[in-house]
């Protein structure tokens, strides 16, 4: 479907879940999240009609995310379901890979196509600070699972951190020479109440081509990263700059989150509850959110906060 703005919203970004086993410093509190009952999210067969709908509509990209999208269970199953929608073209996950070990084979069984995996630093002790809880060798288990499944067109998701992780951009760029990874560096967005950092963290992602002048600009695969090589190598780098350089004219997203509404931007307090709605005055609701996407987003820099009244984790990234 168009939007105001001429725009095609032809992808839908679910969140199955506010719940996470990471509690990393820029999205969640670390005390995580109040419990909530089972009624206060959609089920998954809630989950499923709504994707249904939306693809019916003209979405044909699909991603699970969260929160932790492995830590819903069930998840295997609404894979299975979503990727049997006539329609659906590109039906993708991001994850923190944690779970990827036990799972990643029965989710590439299930019809997922394709994994992002978030990994913001290769050095254990930076990994355990920044998670609070996390195990860096877990993560890296994770990837070498989504391999071994027979997952392609892995891309790593890197937040770039000043004072944190800058000083690891060469060595995270190197990872795309021996693998066909794309690792992607994207701007911590100062969104929630989670995200206590101060401005020195908010680096421009042009820094990464300051720290890696070697690497070359290579024709865009039509996401929101530009993309580069550095020269033979296997995989490319992505740099997404939702501060720098909005991408708000070429937004084709909608996002659901786990307790059901829809958001029309990131960064905007608008939602529309789409709970409980079937049929069509699910369609006419999921019509209405496309018609309430702003051309731009809200102001946003290390000074001026994201809008959206959640922190990241009960958006889905
Ligand atoms: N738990 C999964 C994961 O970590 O990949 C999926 C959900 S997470 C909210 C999705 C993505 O959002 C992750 O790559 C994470 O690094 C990114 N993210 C979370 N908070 C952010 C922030 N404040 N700025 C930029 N990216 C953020
Ligand atoms: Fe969990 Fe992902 Fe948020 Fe980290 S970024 S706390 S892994 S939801």
């Amino acid at each position: 479907m168009t939007d105001g703005f001429n725009r095609n919203i032809n992808y839908l970004r679910v969140s199955l879940t506010d719940r996470c086993n990471l509690r990393c410093r820029y999205c969640m509190p670390e005390e995580g999240i109040s419990k909530r009952s089972h009624s206060d999210i959609l089920s998954l067969e809630d989950i499923y009609e709504i994707v249904r709908a939306a693809v019916e509509m003209g979405f044909s990209k699909i991603r699970l995310t969260g929160g932790e999208p492995l830590v819903r269970r069930g998840v295997t199953a609404l894979c299975r379901s979503i990727s049997g929608i006539d329609g659906v073209e590109d039906f993708a996950m991001t994850t923190n890979g944690l779970l990827l070990p036990e799972m990643a084979k029965e989710l590439k069984a299930a019809g997922l196509m394709r994994l992002n995996i978030s990994l913001d630093t290769l050095d254990p002790d930076k990994y355990r600070q920044i998670t609070r809880i996390g195990r860096l060798s877990d993560a890296l288990a994770g990837i070498a699972a989504a391999e071994e499944a027979g997952f392609t067109d892995i891309k790593l998701n890197t937040v770039l951190i000043g004072g944190f992780n800058d000083c690891e951009i060469p060595r995270l760029v190197e990872l795309t020479e021996e693998k066909p990874y794309q690792v992607r560096f994207i701007e911590l967005m100062p969104i929630g109440n989670a995200c206590p950092f101060d401005d020195k963290a908010y680096l421009p992602i042009h820094t990464v081509l300051e720290r890696v002048p070697a690497l070359e600009p290579v024709q865009s695969d039509g996401g929101v990263a530009r993309l580069y090589r550095l020269p033979g190598a296997k995989g490319t780098v992505g740099l997404i700059s939702p501060l720098s350089d909005h991408f708000c004219s070429g937004c084709s997203r909608l996002r659901l989150t786990a307790d059901g509404c829809l958001k029309p931007c990131l960064h905007s307090a608008e939602e529309i509850p789409v709970r409980g709605l079937h049929g069509d005055a699910l369609k006419e609701r999921i019509a209405f959110a496309i018609s309430r996407k702003p051309e731009r987003r809200c102001p946003l820099s290390c000074c001026e906060r994201s809008a959206s009244a959640r922190d990241m984790n009960r958006i889905g990234g």
